[in-house]
């Protein structure tokens, strides 16, 4: 498998994992871009471990631990996620682990956001999958608590119906998070700008589960995690909407909404305001969210995406970005 880019972050003359990557990754140690097995083997494995794949979303995921340098399937104390090609209806499905890296990339080096600790990895056999480092589990092996915004707002199938996950809104998740984040004055404004961010970048299936706080070791309060699951769903399902939850609660649309069925900049405006971000900070955040683009097109071209959906998705934020400038 041989590559020219780093598996990570995706710059240029890179035959495996740069230095930062395997830092930030794999705490230094020289973990190769290549699992010591192949996709059968693993699915092998997995079927006679007897353990249920999780299907979430539209996604497989199956625990990883490192053992030396070299990384081996767990089923307990995992640090790791792989998430391989998975099967299904969806279209593209081949390129959902490049999608999901690149998506991830973007977020962290254009936007500064704090994501997962990602890459591509390839099986034996050459066929990529999707790695993230799990931030829930410390240096120490010790375990983060963490809670996802459908458990904070106690939502449940059995409570709220097989649609729980996306029966909320964006505004409501914002309350809770004033609600339980002491620093909300600075937690609100990374809350603001990633759902820009899955907004500019067709993240269509941002739904309650895909949040979560954390408890901090050292001031004991609640803060919002690493954003995780970041991916522009429209090259795999066409025409989804733009958002998976409704922007504001109790069915408030704005006139511009009213009359194009699409968020544009006034919403987002409006939604800063009701999340309490003055003017000024909301302008700032607005310009740096709606920068970055020759970064973000050196990323796609870097990434590992087919050129056919490089270019889709390229248009797909050429799109959006287009209706935040109006
Ligand atoms: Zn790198």
């Amino acid at each position: 498998m041989t590559i020219y880019n780093c598996p990570g972050c995706l710059l240029p003359d890179n035959d495996s994992y740069c230095k930062k990557c395997l830092k930030d990754l794999f705490d230094g140690k020289k973990v190769n871009h290549i699992l010591s097995f192949t996709r059968p083997e693993f699915d092998k494995v997995k079927r006679e471990s007897g353990s249920r794949l999780s299907l979430s979303g539209i996604q497989l995921k199956h625990s990883l631990r490192l053992e030396k340098n070299k990384l081996v399937l767990t089923e307990e104390n995992g640090q790791y996620i792989l998430k391989p090609i998975s099967s299904g209806q969806f279209e593209n499905l081949d390129q959902v682990p490049a999608n999901e890296h690149l998506t991830m990339q973007i977020a962290n080096q254009v936007y500064k956001l704090n994501t997962a600790a990602n890459g591509i990895i390839f099986f034996a056999d050459g066929e990529p999958a999707f790695i993230s480092r799990r931030f829930d589990v410390l240096k120490t092996g010790k375990r983060m608590l963490q809670e996802d915004f459908a458990q904070i707002s106690e939502r449940t199938e059995d409570t709220h119906g097989k649609n729980y996950k996306y029966d909320f809104s964006y505004e409501e998740i914002g309350e809770l998070i004033k609600k339980f984040v002491n620093a909300y004055p600075v937690e609100i404004e990374k809350y603001f700008r990633i759902i820009l961010f899955n907004y500019l970048f067709s993240n269509g299936d941002a739904h309650l589960k895909n949040f979560s706080l954390y408890r901090s070791e050292i001031y004991g309060d609640y803060l919002l995690t690493p954003f995780y699951d970041l991916i522009n769903t429209s090259l795999h399902v066409p025409g989804e909407s733009d958002l998976a939850l409704d922007m504001f609660k109790e069915g408030f649309e704005t006139k511009s909404y009213k009359a194009s069925s699409k968020y544009t900049l006034p919403d987002f405006i409006e939604f800063a305001s009701r999340l309490g971000i003055n003017e000024k900070r909301m302008l700032k955040i607005f310009v740096e969210m709606l920068s970055g683009s020759e970064q973000v097109k050196f990323l796609i071209n870097n990434s590992f995406l087919n050129d056919k959906l490089k270019v889709k998705y390229l248009e797909s934020y050429n799109q959006k970005h287009k209706r935040l400038e109006t």
